[in-house]
């Protein structure tokens, strides 16, 4: 009994150190495609439900391995976060974002582009001040540029995301609470935060045609939303009878693969934006 507890034990630490070793392996690889430019950013559009035009974009970053393939941001980025290394990938999504933006607004007005922000670098200064200095540097307009911040993230340290976010509207950046209705957040908490636009949780939105509760959830956001005078986004709409339930309900800004999947900043360019003028 001892032995066999003692094989299945070792057996167990064999596959844990295998899978220690995959991700650390992972990680090198990582930040040799960071160092090497092998990241790049795709952009999913996001359009103005109320006005029925083109509101902006969410950058999403794109890693392919030479093996593996395209790897998920859901599994590379938990890998760069705990490795306290999540910042330098982060400045170079900005880094793609702003020059894309930059292309995107001498030809068309008003656009935005979001960004996401990961939890730890809220608490990250050095890392704040670069990321502002990068949004200084381009000329953009206030509030075209968009941070996407967790609703678990803006809550594990209240008073430091206060801060953090203040710095950030500050410097002209909006401020977008990510995932809503996955964590917390209540009424209050959400009064206290400094932000400019609520993203509801695509589980919701998908299904709240056929679900109820969700349905009921979606539309009490929105109107939470425009209670506390905060721009509403609703993501995952997957479907035109969700678009229209959306528009229905007062959303203001729909974002999901019925609209369009995340493209390349080319491809962007070539369906999204207005012709150029001849
Ligand atoms: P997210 O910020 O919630 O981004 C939305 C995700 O939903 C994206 O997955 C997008 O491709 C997907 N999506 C969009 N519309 C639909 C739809 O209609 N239906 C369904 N089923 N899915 C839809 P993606 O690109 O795989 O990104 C996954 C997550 O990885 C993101 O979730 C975000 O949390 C994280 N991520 C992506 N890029 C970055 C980044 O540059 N920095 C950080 N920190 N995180 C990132
Ligand atoms: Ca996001
Ligand atoms: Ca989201
Ligand atoms: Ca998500």
């Amino acid at each position: 009994q001892a032995i066999a507890k003692g094989r299945r034990w070792a057996l167990h630490d064999e596959e844990a150190a295998r899978a220690i070793g995959q991700k650390q392996n992972l990680l090198v690889e990582l930040e040799q495609a960071i160092e090497f430019g092998n990241i790049w950013t795709v952009y999913q559009p996001k359009w103005n439900l109320r006005e029925d035009r083109l509101e902006g974009a969410e950058a999403l970053v794109r890693w392919e391995h030479p093996e593996r393939g395209i790897i998920s941001p859901e599994i590379f980025i938990p890998i760069l976060e705990k490795a306290g290394r999540i910042d330098e990938l982060t400045l170079n999504v900005l880094k793609n974002a702003l020059d894309d933006l930059s292309i995107w607004s001498a030809r068309q007005s008003g656009l935005s582009c979001s960004v996401n922000i990961s939890a730890q670098l809220l608490g990250n200064d050095a890392f704040i001040e670069k990321a502002i200095a990068m949004v200084g540097a381009v000329n953009t307009g206030d509030g075209h540029v968009i941070f996407e911040v967790t609703e678990t993230a803006a809550l594990a340290d209240l008073q430091r995301s206060i801060l953090a976010l203040k710095r950030i509207r500050e410097a002209g950046i909006s401020v977008s609470i990510d995932d809503y209705g996955t964590g917390q957040s209540t009424m209050s908490y959400l009064q206290r935060l400094p932000i400019d636009e609520i993203k509801i949780d695509q589980s919701f939105v998908k299904t709240m045609i056929a679900d109820d509760s969700n349905r009921l959830m979606v539309k009490s956001t929105i109107e939470l939303a425009k209670a506390l005078n905060l721009k509403v986004v609703a993501e995952g709409v997957e479907s035109q009878p969700c678009l229209d339930m959306l528009s229905g309900l007062g959303c203001d800004v729909g974002q999901g693969w019925h609209i369009s999947k995340p493209i390349p900043s080319e491809v962007f360019e070539r369906s999204w934006l207005k012709a150029a003028a001849t």
